[in-house]
């Protein structure tokens, strides 16, 4: 079974306070170098900028042009990850 680990995180804008859940998918192998990160869908108003597999540079951008890296938004969904 390729497993495929799925979950939603709320994204947020800091400059014009634009917020929705993009849906992500990574692979469920912890043994993998690389965590094979994939955003599925962005909340309307949200676009990525680079695409990347590594969370921390993926870079979204918001309609109002601000861009920030996907897992640097300091609002997490409600029960998402722990602060490493
Ligand atoms: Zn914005």
């Amino acid at each position: 079974m390729a497993a495929r680990d799925r979950y939603s995180r709320k994204l947020e804008c800091s400059h014009c306070g634009n917020t929705g859940f993009a849906e992500v998918s990574e692979e469920d192998t912890p043994s993998r170098k690389t965590r094979g990160f994939e955003i599925d869908a962005l909340p309307s108003g949200f676009e990525t900028e680079f695409a990347s597999s590594n969370p921390r540079k993926h870079v979204i951008r918001c309609r109002c042009g601000h861009k920030f890296k996907f897992e640097q938004t300091t609002a997490y969904a409600p029960g998402g990850e722990p602060r490493a």
